[in-house]
C-alpha cells in the first residue's frame, strides 16, 4: 500500500489547522491530522437531517437497505488498509495481529452480518380465530456515542445494525479517535443517501447533546460506567431508550489441574490484546496455588518478549497507551502495588525509548484484593496474578465487583469448568479463552457494565421498535 492512498482517506476526512484541532499519533505525539471541531449547532443540524432522511431510508425495505450495506462494507475492504493505518496511528494499536487490520476488516464484517441476519415477524400466540404477531420496525434517529480503544469497530456496531433495521444515525466518537470514525463513515457514505449517517466530531458537550435531545429516539452508549451514568440522567427527558455497554473489571479463574502450555496463548491475549485496552480484557487473574507460579511465570515470558513498538511498525506486537491519561493511570496503579509490596515479575515501568506514553508488558504477582491494580479497571497492559485455594472463595471473589462485562474459567475439564461459569456474574463468561466476539453471538453487560444487548438479532431488537398486531 503506497503512502499515496494512505493520504488520500486522511486527506479527505482532515481540515486545515487553523480549522481544525490537531490529533496526535498514539505512538510519537506528532500531529497526524486535524479533526474537525463540532458543537451543539452542527449536532443540531445533523439530528434534523438524520430525521429527514429516515422515511425515505425505512421506506427502502430490508433488502435494498442491506444490499446498500454490503455496498459500503465492500468499499471499507477495498480501502481496508488506508483504514489500518489510521486506526495504527491514531489509537496506537499495532497493524498485525488481532490489531488495526483485524479492525478494519472487522467493520466489514459486522457490516455485513448486521444486513444479513433476518428479523422477521414472530407468531407469539395463535389459537382458532385468532393470531398475535410480533413486528420490528426502526425507532426513528439513533445517537451513537463511542470509546477511543477500537474507535471503528465500535461505532459500526452501533451504527450497522441501526442503519439495518431503517433508523438513521449520528454518531458522535470520542475525542481522542475523531479520525477512524470520520474515515470508516466517510467510506460508508459513499454509498450511503445524504443524511442517513452523520458523524459530528465533538466532546462531552455533544455526547450531553445527543443524550439529552428531544428529537433523538435511542442512544447506543459505549464508554465509561461514570459517562453511563450521567447519560441515563440526561436522557430522563425524553426517554431516549437506552444501551450501555460499559466499563468492565473480567476476572478469570484458573482452575486445578490446567494444562497450563496449552491455555498460554489464548490467555496471553485474553489479557494483552489491544495492549490491555480492551473492554472485555480479563483485568484480574486468580490461580489456583498448586499451579500459581507455572501460570505467573509462562505470562510474564510472554510479555517479556513481546515486541512493543508504534503502530504502524510491521514488527510490533504491543502498542503504546492511546493516551497520556491511560498511561497515567496505569502506571498509578501498577505503583500502587508495588508500594503494598506486590511482586512486579516483569515489566512495571514506562518505555520511554518508545515514546511518550508506552508502558511495558507487566505481571503483577502476591497480590490481592483491595489493591487498586485489583479492585479498578486499569485498561492497560498490567495484569495482576492472585493467589486461591478453594474455588468456591475464587468464584466469591471473582463476583465481588460491581462490574460485570466479561469472564473466563481455564480448565482442562470442560464440563468442571462451565459448572463454575454458571456461577459467574458476568454477560459472557468464556471456557478456556477471553473476550473472543462473534457477530452472531449476543454481547453485553450486566451489573454497572451496563444493559442492553449488540450483535445478532438481540442487537437488532435492540434498534428496533417492537409492535404487536393481533388479527
Ligand atoms: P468515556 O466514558 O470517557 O467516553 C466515552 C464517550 O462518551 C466519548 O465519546 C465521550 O466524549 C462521551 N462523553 C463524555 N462525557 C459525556 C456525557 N456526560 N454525556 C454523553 N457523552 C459523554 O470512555 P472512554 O475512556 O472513551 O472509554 C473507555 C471505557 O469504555 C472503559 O471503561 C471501557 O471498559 C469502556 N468500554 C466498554 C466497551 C463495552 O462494549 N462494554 C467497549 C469499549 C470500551
Amino acid at each position: 500500500m503506497s503512502d499515496t492512498t494512505t493520504t488520500s482517506l486522511l486527506d479527505a476526512i482532515t481540515v486545515p489547522a487553523a480549522e481544525g484541532r490537531a490529533i496526535p499519533d498514539a505512538a510519537t505525539g506528532e500531529t497526524m491530522g486535524h479533526a474537525p471541531v463540532h458543537d451543539v449547532e452542527h449536532l443540531n443540524r445533523a439530528v434534523a437531517a438524520a430525521r429527514a432522511a429516515q422515511p425515505a431510508w425505512a421506506a427502502l425495505g430490508h433488502a435494498e437497505r442491506s444490499a446498500i450495506l454490503h455496498r459500503t462494507a465492500d468499499e471499507i475492504d477495498a480501502h481496508a488498509e488506508e483504514l489500518a493505518r489510521i486506526i495504527a496511528q491514531e489509537q496506537g494499536k499495532p497493524l498485525n495481529g488481532p490489531g488495526a487490520r483485524f479492525e478494519a476488516g472487522g467493520c466489514a464484517a459486522w457490516i455485513r452480518n448486521a444486513a444479513d441476519t433476518a428479523l422477521d415477524p414472530e407468531v407469539v400466540f395463535e389459537a382458532p380465530g385468532t393470531r398475535s404477531e410480533l413486528h420490528y420496525g426502526p425507532l426513528g434517529v439513533v445517537g451513537a456515542i463511542g470509546p477511543w480503544n477500537w474507535p471503528a469497530m465500535i461505532a459500526i456496531w452501533q451504527i450497522a445494525p441501526a442503519l439495518r433495521m431503517g433508523n438513521t444515525v449520528v454518531s458522535k466518537p470520542s475525542e481522542y479517535t475523531p479520525l477512524s470514525v470520520l474515515a470508516v463513515a466517510e467510506l460508508m457514505n459513499r454509498h450511503l443517501p445524504e443524511g442517513v449517517l452523520t458523524v459530528v466530531s465533538g466532546g462531552r458537550d455533544v455526547g450531553e447533546g445527543i443524550a439529552a435531545h428531544p428529537d433523538i429516539d435511542k442512544v447506543m452508549f459505549t464508554g465509561s460506567t461514570k459517562t453511563g451514568r450521567a447519560i441515563v440522567k440526561s436522557s430522563a427527558g425524553n426517554l431516549a431508550r437506552l444501551t450501555l455497554e460499559m466499563g468492565g473489571n473480567d476476572p478469570g479463574i484458573i482452575l486445578p489441574g490446567t494444562d497450563v502450555k496449552a491455555i498460554a496463548e489464548n490467555l496471553f491475549w485474553g489479557v494483552f490484546i489491544n495492549t490491555g485496552q480492551t473492554c472485555a480484557a480479563l483485568k484480574r487473574l486468580y490461580v489456583h496455588d498448586s499451579q500459581y507460579e507455572e501460570v505467573v511465570r509462562t505470562l510474564a515470558d510472554m510479555a517479556a518478549s513481546m515486541p512493543m513498538g508504534p503502530g504502524l511498525d510491521e514488527s510490533s506486537v504491543l502498542g503504546p497507551l492511546s493516551t497520556k491519561q491511560q498511561f497515567d493511570i496505569v502506571s498509578s496503579l501498577v505503583e500502587d502495588a508495588r508500594s503494598r509490596g506486590a511482586r512486579i515479575v516483569t515489566g512495571g515501568e514506562a518505555a520511554p525509548e518508545l515514546g511518550p506514553h508506552f508502558y511495558r508488558a507487566t505481571v503483577v504477582a502476591d497480590i490481592d484484593d483491595g489493591a487498586r491494580l485489583v479492585d479498578e479497571e486499569q485498561f492497560g497492559p498490567a495484569i495482576p496474578v492472585i493467589r486461591y485455594t478453594d474455588v468456591d472463595d475464587a468464584v466469591a471473589r471473582a463476583n465481588a465487583s460491581d462490574q460485570g462485562l466479561g469472564a473466563s474459567v481455564w480448565g482442562s475439564d470442560v464440563a468442571e469448568a462451565v459448572a463454575v461459569a454458571q456461577r459467574i456474574e458476568a454477560g459472557t463468561v468464556w471456557i478456556n479463552q477471553h473476550g473472543t466476539l462473534n457477530p452472531d453471538v449476543p454481547f453485553g453487560g450486566v451489573k454497572g457494565s451496563g444493559y442492553g444487548m449488540e450483535f445478532g438479532r438481540e442487537g437488532l431488537k435492540a434498534v428496533s421498535a417492537p409492535k404487536v398486531i393481533t388479527v
